[in-house]
């Protein structure tokens, strides 16, 4: 029976898109709905959006920043006002033309993205230095029409946190710019495991109406990479746009510089896709939903519910605990909970408790620890936190292995089939280079990271002068 379960999952190496779907269903995160592209969430994906979502907003909080809600629809005039923006969006808008069977005067269209209804929010409430720095944050769903679509990479209506803010100049937004790409960056390291590279997208593959845009970039078990959450430097491109304007401690008439940040559901398909394994998901610790699942043996023989639900009881007062004393067959649990990746399973059964003993088998390694009941709940964390650590190691070398440099275009091509993953190359600045190595080899420039390096004097495409070095892969 328990092999037959296991066979359920696509094995990654023969079709990792169909190991993704496998598992993020089978594990119950997600359930197709009837509107293509969307997708409920189910308790189980609930309940890790609700984990990353409270650390994030705490972290939001602790920097300084309020929430605020904004409405769902945006006039068309409103997301017309600022020229780049509009021209990026449009292609993927959802419109809104009746209420009830009247037809709109205007039409309305399901936000995006809010710049532009904070934008004239901002208007009306900035009118001196003093009502500054605004530090906003939103927590709600937005609506792009996507083509092709996949559980949590890329769906219609997905959820996320949007922060927008207003500063007196150019420099205390680019601190903030960069202040948010580092909470974000810690939520994936230290919270998610999935180690992040920190970089500045180029001008082609910046945010519709940015100055600039700085991104963290995560590679997937496949090789492909993947952009974690983004910040961007909008200087005073919809102040302008807005009339966002306030009196200096001079008394002169300046326009904001904004700056927004986003961080989405997306970063539970980042999770699966760096820490799942053939059996299924790998849930980090500090965000997994249930840390420790006991499964009771034997549990028909006497003392042994008694005392897992004892034990249940005992180790909730500091650790997220869950029994499964159903009828169901220890082999099934077993494979139940491997697959939907909780960290650690605890079994004890009547040559256990005699023993005053209870086996502990990690999700990460199937390592299996006999462990004395005293001192129990210390041995438990120091197992988590050494799970929490080895799966941020495991993705950190899977990551080395799967980087390259090249200083040829000869070379970039045959690397990014042979080694798929990401490529380290220098860079003109050149569009029509970006353009021509996307063009010929489906990657794109995934950033121009902070700590950059010489790894060439010329372009790896067009030989020219290099300007930067840049991360480029495929992409999710
Ligand atoms: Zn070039």
């Amino acid at each position: 029976m328990s092999k037959k379960f296991v066979e359920k999952i696509t094995s990654m190496d023969e079709d990792f898109a169909q190991w993704y779907t496998d598992v993020v269903t089978k594990a119950e995160l997600v359930d197709y709905s009837s509107v293509r592209g969307s997708m409920i969430i189910r308790p189980y994906g609930y309940a890790l959006w609700e984990n990353i979502k409270n650390e994030l907003d705490q972290k939001i909080k602790k920097t300084g920043h309020e929430n605020v809600y904004m409405p769902l629809f945006i006039p068309e005039s409103l997301l017309q006002k600022e020229k780049d923006h509009i021209e990026g969006f449009a292609p993927e808008v959802a419109w809104v033309t009746h209420g009830g069977d009247e037809k709109l005067q205007e039409r309305l269209v399901v936000r995006p993205t809010s710049e532009v209804l904070f934008g004239e929010h901002y208007k009306n409430i900035i009118h001196s230095y003093r009502d500054l720095p605004k530090l906003y944050n939103q927590w709600a769903n937005v609506v792009r029409w996507e083509k092709t679509t996949r559980p949590f990479l890329r769906t219609l209506e997905f959820l996320w946190q949007e922060g927008h803010t207003c500063h007196e100049t150019d420099e205390d937004a680019q601190d903030e710019t960069v202040k948010m790409l580092n909470v974000y960056a810690e939520i994936c390291e230290n919270y998610l495991a999935i180690p992040v590279i920190k970089g500045q997208k180029t001008e082609k593959e910046k945010f519709a109406g940015a100055k600039h845009t700085y991104t963290i970039e995560s590679l997937m078990h496949d090789g492909k990479a993947l952009q974690s959450a983004t910040s961007h430097h909008l200087g005073d491109g919809f102040a302008k746009a807005f009339g966002i304007q306030f009196l200096d401690r001079e008394g002169k008439q300046q326009y904001v510089q904004q700056t927004s940040w986003g961080f989405t559901t997306r970063i539970i398909g980042a999770m699966i896709m760096v820490h799942g394994d053939d059996r299924g998901l790998v849930v980090p610790p500090k965000i997994a939903p249930t840390q420790v699942m006991i499964v009771p043996i034997a549990q028909h023989k006497e003392g042994v519910l008694d005392f897992t639900y004892a034990l249940k009881e005992r180790l909730s007062q500091s650790l997220r605990v869950g029994i499964d004393a159903s009828d169901k067959k220890p082999g099934w649990k077993f494979n139940e909970y491997e697959m939907k990746g909780i960290p650690l399973r605890l079994e004890a059964g009547p040559r256990d408790i005699e023993q005053q003993q209870v086996v502990l088998v990690r999700r990460d390694t199937g390592e299996k620890l006999v462990t004395p009941i005293e001192g129990l709940e210390v041995k438990i964390h120091e197992v988590l936190a050494d799970i929490q650590q080895n799966l941020l190691e495991k993705a950190r070398t899977h990551r080395e292995t799967k980087t390259s440099t090249a200083t040829t275009f000869e070379d970039f091509k045959v690397q990014i089939v042979e080694k798929a993953g990401f490529i380290k190359a220098m860079w003109c600045g050149n569009q029509a280079c970006e353009d021509k190595i996307k063009e010929e080899t489906s990657a794109t420039s995934r950033c121009m990271p902070f700590e950059q390096e010489q790894v060439a004097q010329t372009c790896v495409c067009c030989g020219k002068e290099a300007e930067h070095l840049v991360y480029w892969a495929k992409a999710y």
